[in-house]
């Protein structure tokens, strides 16, 4: 039987400091999502009134129980348009499910992390995308765990198209250029925002190993101090599972492979980088809590790093609210 830990009301006392019997009983309903009753409780504090529905993250949702397919789908290589046929509702609604998706899942894998301690050694590495068009291409810092793939954070930072151009193709970028004006580039941005993510998580000395790109230390440096420990590989090195970087070649080149907007020559390319940051999160909290760390094994790169007890199914994950912080309630032991 439900039992409510706290009054929903964030203003209301009974939210921060619950005590017992602060609520009381108060009938059923049924709502038009679900085939079994609902139960209602009244605050004894604030009066208000607040059902099982307050706690749980699909509240407000008409077709809840699309839920955990279309976290699936998310996952498993398509557009949001055939996600959308596969699952029988409009292309809106999975454009409206797929932003509530990122956001609950970047709160689900915070509220993980709030306290958790992951000693490492960690990789990091930045795999290259783009928006729209070839002229806006991405940068996506990857930065995981080694032993477990573990992903602690992603982020997505605009570059400017350099490299070998054709005549034409310089030609192109400086008319998109015109009209857009020159592209910054912000790797240094994306990968000092995943780096931070080791400031609270990773307990001193922060083992980091990557390819030799000056960046990685120096911004390590500047963010953890002398605790900072920088190994480097080179990355012409074929990148095989005997090369020292095989994990973080290996969580790239998977992320490629479950997202249909990272795929090379796709046709589901990011229009909006915002967008590929919100599908990054969901892939992370999906490969993070919902898959083995490899197709043999049922254990989850998070119980790995003890940051969940045990594999959570993407039902368990999509349950209950995550926006209160640490107040959220508490995924069953
Ligand atoms: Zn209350």
């Amino acid at each position: 039987m439900f039992v409510p830990v706290r009054c929903p009301q964030t203003e209301c006392p009974a939210h921060r400091r619950p005590e017992p019997g602060f609520f009381v009983r108060d009938g059923f309903y049924r709502p038009l999502c679900r085939s079994h009753p609902v139960p209602r409780f009244r605050c004894r504090f604030c009066g208000r009134g607040f059902s099982r529905q307050s706690f749980r993250a699909d509240r407000g949702q008409k077709k809840p129980f699309i839920n955990a397919a279309c976290l699936d789908l998310m996952v498993a290589c398509v557009g949001l348009r055939q996600a959308a046929r596969v699952l029988r509702v409009a292309r809106r609604t999975v454009e409206r499910r797929f932003a509530w998706l990122a956001r609950h899942a970047a709160d689900f894998q915070a509220n993980r992390l709030a306290g958790a301690r992951i000693p490492g050694p960690f990789q990091l590495d930045e795999l290259e995308s783009f928006e729209a068009n070839r002229y806006q291409p991405v940068t996506v810092p990857v930065l995981i765990e080694r032993a477990s793939l573990f992903i602690v954070a992603t982020a997505v930072g605009p570059l400017r198209r350099k490299g070998r151009l054709t005549p034409r193709q310089l030609l192109r970028r400086a008319e998109h250029e015109a009209l857009h004006g020159r592209r910054p580039s912000e790797s240094r941005r994306a990968v000092h925002e995943v780096l931070s993510r080791l400031r609270t998580v990773a307990p001193a000395p922060v083992v980091l190993e990557s390819d030799q790109k000056p960046l990685y230390g120096r911004l390590g440096r500047e963010i953890l101090g002398n605790g900072f420990v920088w190994r480097t590989h080179p990355a012409a090195a074929r990148r095989d599972r005997r090369n020292p970087l095989f994990p973080i070649n290996h969580t790239n080149a998977r992320l490629r492979h479950f997202l249909a907007r990272l795929r090379r020559r796709t046709w589901c390319v990011t229009k909006k980088r915002v967008r590929l940051r919100a599908h990054l999160a969901i892939a992370t909290v999906w490969s993070n809590f919902c898959r083995g760390v490899t197709n043999r094994t049922g254990t989850t790169p998070a119980q790995a790093v003890a940051v969940a007890p045990r594999r959570y199914r993407p039902e368990e994950v999509l349950a209950w609210r995550q926006d209160w912080g640490p107040l959220s309630p508490p995924l069953r032991p």
